[in-house]
C-alpha cells in the first residue's frame, strides 16, 4: 500500500463528494493530507497546473479526480493522468466514477531524469494512441461506407464474405441495428482497441518503473 491509512480516511468524504460531479473536479493533497489546491473542469478535462506542481518536487501528494461518465467497466487512468502523476510529483493518481470505483495508480519514488525519461516515453505513447484512435475511425467510416454500398448493390455474396472476415462489418450490416446503434457499437469496438493499446502501456510502466496500477470500491 502507497498511501498511508490517515490518507485514505482523508481521501473518503472528498472522493464521496466529487464522484457524483457531473464534470471533472480533482482535489490535491499535501505529504501532511492538507489540501493544496482543487479545481474543477469540463465533463471530460480539468486544469490541474499550480505553483505547487513541479518535475523538482518530490513525489509526496496525491491526487484525486473524477471522472464523471465513467463507471465500474469503463473506469481507468488516462495517460494525461498517469503524466501528471509523474511530473507533478504525487505518489498516487486516482480517477473515481459515479458508480463509486477508483482506479489508481501508485507511482514509485522517482530521480529527475526517471522523471524526465518517462515523461519523453508518456508523451510518445500518447501520440501514438492518438494515431491509432484516427486509424480506428478512418477503419470504422470505410467499414462503413463499403457496408453501405454492398447493401444498395444487394451483393449478397460479398456481403456474407465479408461478415465471415470482419467483425466490424458484422455489426454495420446487422440491419436491425438503427444508425444510431451502429455508431454506438463502432465507438464500443474503439474503445475496446484504445483499452488493450492502454493495457499494454501500464504493462510496460509496471514491468519496467514500479508503478502499480488497482481498481478499488470506494468505502
Ligand atoms: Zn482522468
Amino acid at each position: 500500500m502507497n498511501i498511508s491509512s490517515a490518507t485514505r480516511q482523508a481521501l473518503i468524504p472528498i472522493e464521496r463528494k466529487i464522484r457524483k460531479e457531473p464534470v471533472e473536479h480533482f482535489v490535491a493533497l499535501d505529504k501532511a493530507n492538507k489540501l493544496l489546491c482543487e479545481n474543477q473542469g469540463k465533463d471530460n478535462s480539468v486544469d490541474i497546473k499550480h505553483r505547487w506542481y513541479s518535475i523538482f518536487l518530490p513525489n509526496d501528494k496525491k491526487l484525486t479526480h473524477n471522472h464523471p461518465n465513467a463507471t465500474k467497466n469503463t473506469l481507468k487512468l488516462s495517460i494525461n493522468d498517469i503524466y501528471h502523476g509523474i511530473i507533478g510529483g504525487f505518489q498516487e493518481v486516482r480517477a473515481v466514477s459515479q458508480d463509486g470505483y477508483c482506479a489508481l495508480v501508485e507511482i514509485p519514488k522517482m530521480g529527475l531524469f526517471e522523471k524526465i525519461k518517462w515523461r519523453k516515453k508518456l508523451l510518445e505513447y500518447d501520440k501514438s494512441l492518438e494515431k491509432s484512435k484516427k486509424q480506428i475511425e478512418i477503419n470504422s467510416e470505410l467499414h462503413m461506407e463499403h457496408a453501405v454500398k454492398m447493401i444498395k448493390e444487394q451483393n449478397i455474396i460479398e456481403i456474407k464474405k465479408q461478415i465471415e472476415t470482419n467483425a466490424h462489418l458484422k455489426i454495420l450490416c446487422s440491419l436491425e441495428l438503427t444508425q444510431k446503434e451502429k455508431e454506438e457499437k463502432l465507438i464500443e469496438i474503439a474503445d475496446s482497441q484504445v483499452a488493450k493499446i492502454l493495457k499494454n502501456i501500464r504493462k510496460t510502466l509496471e514491468k519496467e518503473a514500479g508503478f502499480k496500477f488497482r481498481q478499488i470500491k470506494l468505502p
